[in-house]
């Protein structure tokens, strides 16, 4: 992690707000950039002038790619997460994967393609399949295994209705 100005504009992944080049900012390779405080963050959603960068929608993905992610994600069992029981979920867990390539492949894809959402106040990508948007939890794919800043499950839940624009839904099949 390292406190920078920043580079370019971009977006903070906590708060969503833009970050104007120049901006005080926490960056690491892997998460990208973020205000470096709640604070700053509070300080950007009040201010409208920080929130106009729009959320990005779903991107490009060959055929081939989007067949493995279905073979994968479909294939691997899916536990009722019970410690939300008002956010329902569904987990996978990484340790139970026998390819760990194919997991940290996975995240990769969701990450790269993903279209981003708003939820509970933050943002994420987010991956469509059936009935389900599938999401890994923040941090590094390739840290250490079971460390907590390491992604070490990926989650989905049912589809939700949002009005956003950036977020185009895929046909269902
Ligand atoms: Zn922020």
């Amino acid at each position: 992690m390292a406190m920078m100005a920043a580079k370019w504009r971009g977006r903070c992944r906590v708060c969503g707000c833009v970050l104007p080049q120049g901006a005080q900012i926490e960056w690491t390779k892997d998460t990208g950039a973020r205000h470096v405080s709640a604070e700053a963050c509070a300080e950007a959603l009040a201010s409208p002038a920080t929130t106009e960068l729009p959320l990005r929608g779903p991107g490009e993905e060959v055929p081939e790619d989007r067949a493995r992610i279905e073979r994968l994600l479909l294939g691997h069992p899916w536990r009722v997460a019970k410690s939300m029981p008002t956010i329902p979920h569904e987990y996978t867990l990484r340790r139970l994967w026998q390819n760990d390539g194919d997991f940290i492949w996975c995240v990769d894809h969701i990450r790269s393609v993903g279209y981003e959402q708003r939820f509970g106040g933050r943002i994420f990508v987010y991956y469509d399949i059936g009935e389900h948007q599938y999401f890994a939890t923040d941090g590094n794919v390739r840290g250490p295994a079971g460390a907590r800043t390491t992604v070490n499950l990926i989650n989905r839940a049912a589809l939700r209705a949002v009005s956003s624009p950036a977020v185009r839904r895929r046909p269902c099949p």
